[in-house]
């Protein structure tokens, strides 16, 4: 079963993923397993990475995260300086009811009042962001313990100490959790002593990681409406592609068009740069709305995932088998686990709450 069949057929038998989100977790939150003692080290302060450092931290378990880019958020950066609300880059529905943010925290006393407006069938923020949240009730208590401008080049987790090497320098741990993008491992910019098993490296290898692109575009008039206009491109195999009113339900009176595209569309905008990109836009744009994008254009913003250092591409295709995605999630020798969007237990992944939820299991996992 695809992503996209589960989704299907869970919607079928009236079980959404909110509802098993909340059976997962609930899991995780009643655990009998004692906090693991030893000293766990975490690579990537991306969703899946803050989370994990944040879980165990709340435990009481000593976790320090390795972090390659200057800043934590990974694909849930955002964009406060274009508009008079945030411009999410990167993740900007939330896939899941609104549980997900006491659950994200794991502790029922925390106030996490969000507000958010519902863009059916999905959910917004209303003039927030997954960044800012995980910025507010995520990272406050681990910022410490966060080493920025530290890539991990090198997991060497033959002896009972694992080493990691950086360009940083050296750390060494009882357990590492690697967080990063599937793509970063696709294209072996991590090295691992002994190599990965053979089904992880496999699984590694099968997966099609989707190319990620978004503009935002600032219009004099809003000639666009409020729905959002989809092309018909065969998702199974090509991927999405979208324009929408970016600034639906926000408090503004500025007109902000979103374009979300992943996969082979998104080759269009990914070869292209400059006033070409703007260009190729616009005329696309005219094409569908009678020659009004073009007279009324103000001024645009874009985000190329491939071309981030430490991303590489958008994220695993809606797509890929589950039962290869299962085994992206499996840790191995009770030393190396996996957290992350993308390393789950094969029943949901890309979204901001699956990497969320799969810092729980990981959790689980290390404490045994
Ligand atoms: C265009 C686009 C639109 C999206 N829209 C949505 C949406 O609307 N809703 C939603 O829920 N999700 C959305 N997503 C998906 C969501 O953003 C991601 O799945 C999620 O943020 C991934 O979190 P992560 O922690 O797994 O990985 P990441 O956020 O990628 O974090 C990985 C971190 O690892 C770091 N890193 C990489 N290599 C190294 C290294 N060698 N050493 C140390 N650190 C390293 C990176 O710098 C990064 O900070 C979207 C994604 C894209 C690309």
């Amino acid at each position: 079963m695809t992503r996209q069949e589960f989704i299907r057929v869970s919607s079928i038998l009236g079980i959404g993923f909110p509802v098993m989100s909340m059976m997962s977790s609930c899991e995780a939150i009643i655990s009998k397993n004692k906090p693991y003692a030893g000293k766990v080290l975490v690579i990537g302060a991306g969703a899946g990475g803050l989370s994990m450092a944040y879980l165990l931290h709340q435990q009481g378990t000593q976790v320090e995260v390795l972090e390659a880019s200057s800043g934590i958020g990974g694909r849930m950066r955002v964009n406060k300086q274009f508009a008079d609300f945030p411009i999410p880059l990167g993740a900007e529905w939330i896939e899941t009811n609104t549980g997900i943010f006491k659950e994200i925290v794991n502790d029922g006393s925390m106030d996490v009042n969000i507000q958010t407006f519902s863009d059916s069938p999905d959910r917004k923020f209303l003039n927030y962001s997954w960044f800012d949240f995980y910025h507010d009730f995520v990272a406050p208590s681990i910022k410490d313990s966060i080493w920025f401008d530290t890539q991990v080049k090198t997991i060497n987790y033959q002896g009972d100490k694992i080493l990691v090497d950086t360009n940083n320098g050296k750390f060494t741990a009882d357990k590492v959790v690697l967080s990063v993008p599937l793509k970063i491992l696709k294209r072996g910019l991590i090295q691992f002593v002994p190599e990965l098993p053979e089904s992880k490296k496999n699984a590694i290898g099968e997966l099609t990681v989707w190319d990620g692109f978004k503009a935002f575009i600032e219009f004099s008039s809003n000639f666009y409406g409020d729905n959002e206009y989809v092309f018909s491109v065969n998702p199974e195999t090509d991927g999405q592609k979208l324009y929408y009113n970016a600034a639906l339900g926000q408090n503004t009176k500025r007109n902000v068009m979103g374009l979300f595209v992943v996969g082979k569309p998104a080759e269009d905008y990914l070869n292209r740069s400059g006033d070409n990109l703007k260009n190729f836009i616009l005329s696309e744009l005219d094409g569908i709305y009678n020659n009004k994008a073009t007279v009324s254009y103000i001024k645009h913003l874009t985000q190329n995932w491939n071309e981030d250092p430490y991303i590489q591409g958008g994220y695993l295709s809606d797509f890929a088998d589950w039962r290869t995605v299962q085994k992206l999630g499996n840790s191995i020798d009770g030393k190396l686990f996996f957290a992350g969007a993308e390393f789950t237990d094969g029943e949901d992944w890309v979204s901001v709450h699956t990497a969320a939820k799969s810092a729980k299991m990981a959790l689980k996992a290390i404490n045994g």
